[in-house]
């Protein structure tokens, strides 16, 4: 047995050993495709030369400085590659090592935002249920998924639930989206006046919904809705796209589909995709004017931030992402695999829905496809899933179980970017009999 217990260490996992492209092999010399890169991770895949050959010649040269001493060629680079590409003033960037990270600093950037523009009052924020946002103290205190809550209860941060933007459930009969997404708005403006306009810090939401929902995008308006509500009383808005972004939807930023400019923006999975474990969160001007015209700087620091090989690695992926157009790639194939599951699954009795942007979809799994009636959590159906599709050699992100009383099994398929249409119907091809 493991002495690792990043698992549950009854489980026996296979040693994963080597990879090229969507390949991934085990210690058996068993090959798998790798559909959802790890968990919307490995966006070029495995082992792909630019990046390792970009990795190798930073460590070469300097594989870490520290911040309070030195910047780096990549790290500024990267920087700029990354501002330039994103919409509105989002010209501020902050390396961190991850997800997590990424979220608890905008977390505390925004509060100190508030500070320095002299509402220090303002500390509540206001998430969504049903969402994920990481698993530090701060981040899990935002997340809308109780369970996961529970047994570090009190957190550190006050936050406040507001539903998500779900269409297919939480529709009502006869409810267009225009009704739908206003309604939504109005939670959240009466969760705002509930609580004091002058209280709240932000509102927090993934642009896409990713592991606890699969790949639920919102509705067309919604956002523009959400970020005038959040303008009125001064909110801020914050987007968690650490799933959702840096092309994973067919744009490298995923909200820019939706027409808005968030306030603060925390990316990471897709950043480094795999090769070196890096988050960022982005600020726009305001934000960052206001920081330094006040202390002057983010009163916040982790040994690691703007690691120099991360960066390496991560301007390398962003570099042939752009090169080799590959968000084109993303958009097509995406369209390509939501119709090939469609055709495959479209008589199923248990595959309620086929949704998402670009490569980030999710097939849901129910016990009645008419009625939409969920299997029991007991079962855990999208675990068997999951375990099926690796016999068959392919690898899909599973979720499900009870999420703030809602149930509910999906499966997130998130293949990389260089994928071909040959791909993905093996992809399918493999999957189908595990469903
Ligand atoms: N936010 C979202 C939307 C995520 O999907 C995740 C990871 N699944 C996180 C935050 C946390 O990222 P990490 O696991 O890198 O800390």
């Amino acid at each position: 047995m493991s002495r690792i217990f990043h698992r549950n260490p009854r489980q026996n996992m296979p040693v994963a050993v080597g990879g090229k492209g969507l390949e991934l092999i085990d210690q058996q010399g068993k090959s798998y495709i790798d559909a959802c890169g790890g968990a919307a991770v490995s966006c070029l895949g495995h082992g792909h030369p630019r990046v390792l050959a970009a990795i190798h010649k930073q460590v070469d040269a300097l594989a870490y400085a520290h911040t309070s001493f030195f910047t780096t060629e990549p790290a500024e680079e990267l920087a700029a590659m990354l501002t330039a590409a994103a919409p509105g003033t989002l010209n501020h960037v902050y390396f961190v090592s991850g997800g997590s990270e990424a979220v608890e600093a905008g977390l505390k950037l925004a509060r100190q935002y508030h500070v320095e523009a002299g509402q220090p009052q303002r500390k509540y924020f206001i998430a969504r249920r049903q969402s994920y946002h990481g698993n530090t103290l701060g981040a899990l205190a935002i997340g809308g998924n109780a369970w996961r809550r529970e047994a570090f209860l009190p957190l550190l941060i006050e936050a406040h639930h507001v539903a998500p933007c779900y269409a297919y459930r939480d529709r009502l009969e006869g409810e267009s989206d225009r009704q739908y997404v206003q309604r939504l708005a109005d939670e959240l403006e009466q969760k705002i006046l509930a609580l004091g306009a002058e209280n709240v810090a932000a509102f927090v939401a993934e642009t896409v919904v990713g592991a606890t929902a699969g790949a639920v995008p919102p509705v067309a308006d919604y956002f523009r809705r959400m970020r005038a509500v959040c303008d009125k009383y001064g909110v801020l808005l914050m987007l968690d796209e650490v799933m959702s972004g840096m092309g994973r939807t067919g744009y490298l930023f995923a909200c820019e589909e939706d027409g808005i400019t968030p306030d603060i923006v925390m990316i990471a999975k897709g950043l480094g995709a795999g090769y070196q474990a890096i988050g960022a969160m982005l600020c726009t001007d305001r934000i960052y004017d206001t920081i330094l015209a006040g202390s002057g700087f983010f009163q916040h620091g982790h040994t690691y931030i703007g690691h120099a090989t991360a960066c390496a690695a991560a301007l390398a992926v962003q570099q042939t992402i752009r090169d080799e157009d590959l968000l084109s790639n993303v958009r097509e194939r995406g369209e390509q695999l939501r119709a090939v599951l469609r055709e495959r699954f479209a008589d199923h009795p248990y595959v309620g829905d086929i949704r998402g942007r670009g490569l980030f979809v999710g097939v849901e799994l129910v016990a009645d496809r008419v009625s939409k009636q969920p299997f029991d959590p007991a079962l855990k159906t999208h675990a068997k899933v999951k375990a099926q599709a690796m016999q068959n050699g392919v690898l899909v992100y599973p979720m499900g179980g009870t999420i703030d009383g809602r149930l509910g099994d999906h499966i997130l398929l998130a293949p990389p970017f260089i994928s071909s249409a040959a791909d993905i119907d093996e992809i399918v091809n493999r999957l189908g009999p595990a469903v």
